[in-house]
């Protein structure tokens, strides 16, 4: 992707962002990797719902900004920064604060049952990092063991993190999150799940090999193998 497609993306994604109900006010922050130095970010104090190409602010890996746009990159780009350096497969990378991992996150709880076959194509295990101080070099060295094994993560008590080789992906992987963390919630107050056996989680990890996809850290799965039949009453 190049600089003005790159721009363009952002804002789009901003949108989707904006739409869902991910982020409010001026919450979350979007980028894209256009060479293996520079990056596209969004800039600091503007509603990712009403973004348009010429904001954005360019910048390379070491911090430095290239090209300002409206007024200067967030100070939550660290984060960003710190992903494309540790994982150099990662050309795009999500920050938004959607409501139900957001409540996870803060409840230091990770998402990593082995209930939605979706979730563990997409995402697998999200685990939630460490408290960190917003604007501190804490918060990326809080992302930072998270960055190669897995596809996102929860920021405790503050939101969540996706990354992806492109930003269609990381867009996708956010809403992903968000997804598993409803029906995580929902499937407790239900109070009763039949999870995936080890066998079936494995079976979805060979179906992202197949994809070309890279290895993620996935669910445990459960002991007990479950196929759906054992709760089919027996016949007359
Ligand atoms: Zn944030």
């Amino acid at each position: 992707m190049n600089e003005v497609q790159a721009r363009q993306a952002i804002v789009d994604a901003g949108t989707v962002l904006y739409k869902q109900g991910y982020v409010v006010s001026n919450d979350g922050n979007i980028s894209v990797r256009i060479s293996p130095d520079t990056i596209v970010v969004t800039p600091t104090g503007v509603s990712k719902g009403d973004m348009n190409p010429d904001m954005m602010v360019v910048m390379n890996l070491d911090g430095n900004v290239i090209s300002k746009g409206l007024r200067g990159p967030s100070s939550e780009v660290k984060m960003h920064l710190r992903v494309y350096r540790e994982n150099p497969d990662v050309t795009a990378v999500v920050h938004a604060h959607p409501i139900y991992a957001t409540s996870f996150a803060i409840a230091g709880v990770p998402l990593d049952k082995p209930i939605l076959s979706e979730a563990m194509l997409q995402v697998g295990v999200v685990p939630v990092a460490h408290y960190a101080k917003p604007g501190t070099t804490d918060v990326p060295d809080s992302i930072a063991p998270f960055v190669k094994d897995y596809a996102a993560v929860m920021l405790s008590n503050h939101g969540v993190l996706t990354w992806g080789s492109d930003l269609e992906q990381a867009l996708a992987r956010m809403e992903v999150v968000e997804n598993y963390a409803k029906v995580t919630l929902v499937v407790n107050q239900i109070g009763s799940e039949r999870g995936l056996s080890q066998d079936q989680v494995d079976g979805l990890a060979g179906i992202r090999q197949n994809m070309g996809l890279s290895p993620i850290v996935m669910p445990k799965g459960n002991a007990e193998v479950i196929n759906g039949t054992d709760v089919i009453p027996q016949g007359n």
